[in-house]
């Protein structure tokens, strides 16, 4: 449980961290809350012979709420995502998925950066985000690009972010709609067995868009377009909600481990997502 020997380094800015991880590769690793990282080093299942922490860099983080978009700055916390009254009524799903997440000692210190950089498919913000159709923000030494939440996981702990470039925000569009963020547990602290995030917007008693992802169910987090389209045009009756459920099984791939075999994983995933489409629709 003691990581291997690293230099630390602690830049002023972002241009300090851009040389440090250009001259040093993927030898150099960044740390925002170090809450997945320094455990990873001190199972020995992350080597990062340097660490640059972010915690000095300013300008990172913060939550601007403009007329069309939400932008979050990676070193935001989970916590200082609880606790901002003005995102709780501008995007709610935030807060229930950040309340969620591990136990208050974790959120005080982990990041919504460090949260969607990970690729843990554990991870609750990733599937949120997409959900959301978030576009996350890299620079690296070339200049800034963005890349949608949707496009950005690859397989797990792999992302279209390149080692040399750093996340620094989040943008979200302003959601509309009812919502919900379920996730089953096996106890609080603990990563999810399964976990939907929904979003759905309903005119007229008929469901116009539905917008679902769900968590921990492949080595991605799962976006499916299949869920949303079974509920658009229905009621969101009983029929509606059973073709969104086989839409969803057909798009993820859970596999066996700690959390239960593949059986029991797909039938929790059919339970959550019911109850996720259910109280967003209540919302809507
Ligand atoms: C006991 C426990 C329970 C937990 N339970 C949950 C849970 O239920 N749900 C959940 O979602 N998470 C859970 N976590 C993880 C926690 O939320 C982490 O804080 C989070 O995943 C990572 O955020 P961080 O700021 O700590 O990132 P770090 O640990 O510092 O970094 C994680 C990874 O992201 C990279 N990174 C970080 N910031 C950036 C950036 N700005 N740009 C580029 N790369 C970056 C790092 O290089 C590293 O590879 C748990 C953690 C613990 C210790």
């Amino acid at each position: 449980m003691i990581p291997a020997t690293f230099e630390y380094y602690r830049p002023k800015d972002m241009a300090g961290v851009l040389s440090i991880l250009s001259k040093h590769g993927d030898d150099a690793r960044v740390m925002a809350g170090g809450h997945s990282l320094i455990p990873m080093m001190k199972l020995r299942m992350a080597d990062v012979p340097h660490l640059i922490d972010l915690q000095d860099v300013g300008g990172m983080s913060g939550i601007e709420i403009g007329a069309d978009s939400i932008r979050i700055g990676a070193m935001t916390t989970q916590s200082d995502i609880i606790d901002h009254v003005g995102l709780a009524d501008a995007a709610p799903i935030l807060r229930e998925a950040a309340l969620q997440i591990a136990d208050p000692q974790v959120r005080y210190m982990g990041t919504v950066g460090g949260n969607v950089a990970n690729g843990d498919p554990g991870n609750d913000m990733p599937g949120l985000m997409q959900c959301l159709d978030a576009t996350f923000t890299v620079v690296g030494l070339e200049g800034e690009r963005d890349i949608a939440a949707r496009d950005f996981y690859e397989a797990a702990y792999m992302t279209a972010r390149e080692d040399e470039e750093v996340l620094t925000a989040v943008t979200i569009p302003l959601p509309t709609g009812g919502y919900a963020y379920e996730k089953q547990k096996r106890k609080i602290g603990d990563y999810a067995t399964a976990a939907a995030a929904v979003q759905i917007v309903k005119e007229g008693g008929s469901c116009v868009s539905a917008s679902v992802a769900m968590t921990n169910l492949s080595d991605i987090p799962v976006y499916s377009e299949a869920t949303g389209a079974a509920l658009v045009g229905t009621s969101v009756d009983d029929a509606a909600l059973k073709a969104a459920m086989a839409a969803m099984l057909g798009d993820i791939d859970p596999t066996e481990d700690n959390r239960g075999p593949v059986a029991f994983k797909n039938h929790v995933a059919g339970v959550i997502l019911r109850r996720a489409i259910e109280r967003a629709w209540s919302r809507a």
